[in-house]
C-alpha cells in the first residue's frame, strides 16, 4: 500500500478567559462532495524536514498563525483511497504537535494556500472533540485539553 507521512499542529491561544484552537475548513475536490471538514493544519513532511519543522510551516502556511513549539501530542494513522490519479489505497500516518499562538491573524493567507483551504478559525478547545470531523484529530484535542489543565502556567 501507498504510505504518506504528514505532520500538524494544535494550535492554542487563551483569548477571553477560554483556551481556542486554530482549526481549518480543508478544500474538497470535486469528486468528495458532502458537508466540508473541521480538521486540523497539516501536510506531507519534505525530503531533510523535521516533523515539527514541517508542522509548524503548515500551520503558517494553512492558518496565517506563527506559533511556537510546546510538545509533541502522539500519532494518528488512517486509510483512505485517493481520488484522483491512481486511485490508490494510502495509509497514512500523522504526527501532531501542541503549539502556542505567538503571532499573526487567523485566516490571513496567501492566495496560493486558498487552493487548498476555504476558512481558518479559532475555536473553544473545550469543544473542539466534538467538532473537529475526524477521530484522531479529535483526540489529539483531548490531549490537548489534559496537557493544559496539568501546565496552568501556559497561560
Ligand atoms: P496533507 O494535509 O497531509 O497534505 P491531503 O490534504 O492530501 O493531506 P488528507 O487530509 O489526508 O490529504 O485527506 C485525504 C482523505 O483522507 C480525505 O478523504 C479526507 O477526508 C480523509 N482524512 C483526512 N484526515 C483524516 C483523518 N484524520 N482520519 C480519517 N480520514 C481522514
Amino acid at each position: 500500500m501507498a504510505r504518506e507521512i504528514s505532520a500538524g499542529g494544535v494550535v492554542l491561544r487563551f483569548l477571553r478567559g477560554r483556551w481556542r484552537l486554530a482549526a481549518i475548513v480543508p478544500r474538497r475536490d470535486n469528486d468528495d462532495p458532502g458537508k466540508p471538514a473541521l480538521a486540523l493544519p497539516k501536510g506531507i513532511v519534505d525530503a531533510g524536514e523535521r516533523a515539527e519543522q514541517t508542522a509548524c510551516r503548515e500551520v503558517f502556511e494553512e492558518t496565517g498563525l506563527k506559533a511556537e513549539l510546546v510538545t509533541k501530542l502522539g500519532d494518528i494513522r488512517y486509510v483512505y483511497t485517493r481520488t484522483w490519479g491512481d486511485r490508490a489505497r494510502v495509509f497514512k500516518i500523522v504526527s501532531f504537535y501542541l503549539f502556542r499562538f505567538a503571532s499573526g491573524k487567523i485566516g490571513a493567507i496567501a492566495p496560493e494556500m486558498q487552493h487548498e483551504v476555504t476558512e481558518a478559525r479559532w475555536i473553544p478547545l473545550d469543544d473542539a472533540h466534538r467538532l473537529l470531523s475526524y477521530r484522531g484529530e479529535r483526540e489529539m484535542a483531548v490531549k490537548a485539553q489534559e496537557y493544559v489543565a496539568n501546565h496552568p502556567e501556559l497561560r
